[in-house]
């Protein structure tokens, strides 16, 4: 029951939905709303659209998750078990890692005091139930088209390697590398200042945003996956481990060397 008219919405986008796979990695969304059948609607339409969904009923899961994973735009239900969605959208806001990533606010309570309590906790919209699912899939799409330019626009290149910032896409030797969004901000992260180390804080600081909440072992998990995606097209690791360092993107990469 995916619904038509969202098409006009979606026309700023400018890449054919009617492309093939391969395309860049999902966009990331996460719906957090405690009332299953809602939470399914969302996520089934969302689907429908191309997204990648995750559903979260609670909002202490999703406070959690949030540090982990970086979706492309959060879904928030106000009224949430464990933590409301007003905090957690106020959290999201006082993290450097998540403090652009947009949000919409789902709520029941339609008073204009509240929309705006919303508002100036950082929710870049609010939609209040009952709500008509063309509006809000309009919405995630305007949103989405915003927030994008708001990334670094533009390309990084490093010998066979491209990646575009702006469709989400890494091309190896033309060839369309699959990664997921961690994967890829890891990997603009390190070659956007090629030879320079990081060490697993500052990755997870940068790119995920609270180093204290996570273990650093996970920064060698999503550094192996990005390898696996960049090594499936024959060529060299430009990734360096840099033994009791970090990483590093090879500065030589591409010259040959
Ligand atoms: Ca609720």
């Amino acid at each position: 029951m995916a619904n038509d008219s969202y098409d006009e919405a979606a026309e700023g986008q400018t890449l054919s939905a009617r492309a093939p796979a391969p395309r860049r990695p999902a966009v990331l969304i996460l719906v957090v709303e405690d009332e299953a059948a809602l939470s399914m609607l969302l996520s089934y339409n969302l689907e429908a659209e191309g997204f990648s969904v995750e559903r979260i009923e609670r909002g202490d899961e999703a406070d959690i998750r949030l540090t982990e994973t970086i979706p492309d735009l959060v879904i928030l239900d106000w009224m949430l078990p464990g933590v409301s969605g007003l905090e957690i959208c106020r959290r999201i806001r006082a993290r450097p890692a998540t403090r652009t990533l947009p949000v919409i606010m789902l709520t029941a309570r339609g008073e204009e005091s509240e929309r705006v309590r919303g508002l100036s906790m950082g929710a870049d919209d609010y939609v209040v139930k009952p709500f008509s699912l063309p509006e809000l899939m309009a919405r995630v799409h305007a949103l989405l088209r915003r927030a994008r330019p708001d990334r670094t626009t533009g390309s990084l290149s490093a010998g066979d390697l491209d990646l575009d910032r702006q469709s989400w896409r890494v091309r190896r030797a033309g060839r369309e590398l699959h990664m997921g969004p961690t994967e890829f901000r890891l990997l603009e992260h390190l070659m956007s200042k090629p030879g320079r180390v990081f060490s697993r804080s500052q990755l997870l600081d940068s790119v995920w945003g609270l180093s204290v909440e996570i273990d650093e072992r996970t920064v060698d998990v999503h550094i192996g996956r990005l390898r696996k995606a960049l090594l499936t097209v024959e060529g060299k690791d430009p990734i360096r481990t840099v033994r009791g360092a970090g990483y590093a993107f090879d500065e030589t990469f591409g010259r040959g060397g």
